[in-house]
């Protein structure tokens, strides 16, 4: 989505199997050089893996490490990582020898680079039904000298490589959400931004919205997955992007409960 540098992106369509000359290791003279001065635009997945690496709730990664942003064409939320203020804004958790501090549980937009995933969205000629087309770019950087490395791999291995494919599972229903353009501008007031803000990124917050708050009492939920939900996060999260597609009308995820229900 919104993190790549355009103008090094090379204009070609990549798909799993085209190749990639690429490596990238802690010997590259550039190592840590793509770390700076970037715009990360975060999933929610990406929140969730890096507030457990830190053991720290959602909400206090957001205000920490996070800044916030709407987008200009669907007024949707987005959250990106916060870059220290300091001359070179480099990303809080890289460090100048070892390099990213929370690797394991970085976000996917730093697994992929220099690949970059493309999801388009469209209209089946015939049913008109949502399609959602994906391909890969390449980001191409003065600066990255991965490129002049002798690896070979296809796009397809260094998604496997990068553990790439994990977050690809568990962004593609958000992003699906996210590329929904044609919700009218007047539907999404104040107050709905902060819903969708919230059970995008703020997964703790949302646990407390569904367990303490009444909504359990309006909305009905079977028993199973309220049993997942309560132990399980990444039950919650998927849980969270039902409730997204029902707060924007996108689909009628939940039945309210009659009066008699109550
Ligand atoms: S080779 Fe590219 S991706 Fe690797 S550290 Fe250097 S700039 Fe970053
Ligand atoms: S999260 Fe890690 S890989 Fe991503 S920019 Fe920060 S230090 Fe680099």
């Amino acid at each position: 989505m919104a993190t790549l540098n355009n103008k090094a992106v090379i204009p070609q369509k990549y798909e799993l199997d085209s190749k990639l000359k690429f490596r990238c290791h802690p010997g590259v003279a550039c190592f840590t050089r793509c770390c700076r001065n970037i715009d990360i635009l975060l999933t929610p997945y990406d929140v969730i893996m890096m507030k457990n690496r830190l053991g720290i709730t959602s909400t206090e990664f957001l205000a920490e490490y996070t800044r916030y942003e709407v987008d200009d064409k669907t007024t949707h939320p987005l959250v990106f990582m916060r870059m220290k203020e300091e001359e070179g804004r480099s990303c809080p958790f890289v460090k100048d020898v070892e390099g990213c501090s929370i690797y394991e549980d970085r976000p996917s937009a730093c697994r992929y680079y220099p690949v970059g995933q493309v999801t388009h969205r469209r209209l089946d000629d015939d049913d008109k039904t949502p399609i959602h087309d994906e391909w890969y770019v390449i980001v191409k950087e003065d600066h990255c000298l991965g490129f002049e490395e002798d690896q070979v791999m296809t796009i397809g291995e260094w998604r496997e490589d990068q553990k790439a494919a994990l977050c690809d599972d568990m962004n593609r229903e958000w992003k699906n959400i996210m590329m929904k353009q044609d919700i009218p501008k007047d539907q999404i007031n104040e107050k709905l931004q902060q819903m969708f803000y919230m059970a995008s990124y703020d997964i703790d917050n949302f646990r407390r919205f569904v367990f303490e708050s009444n909504f359990l009492e309006i909305v009905k939920i079977d028993d199973e997955t309220l049993a997942k939900i309560r132990e399980d996060e990444v039950e919650l999260m998927h849980f969270a992007f039902r409730y997204l597609k029902y707060l924007l009308g996108i689909e009628k995820a939940f039945e309210v409960k009659a009066a008699s229900d109550k």
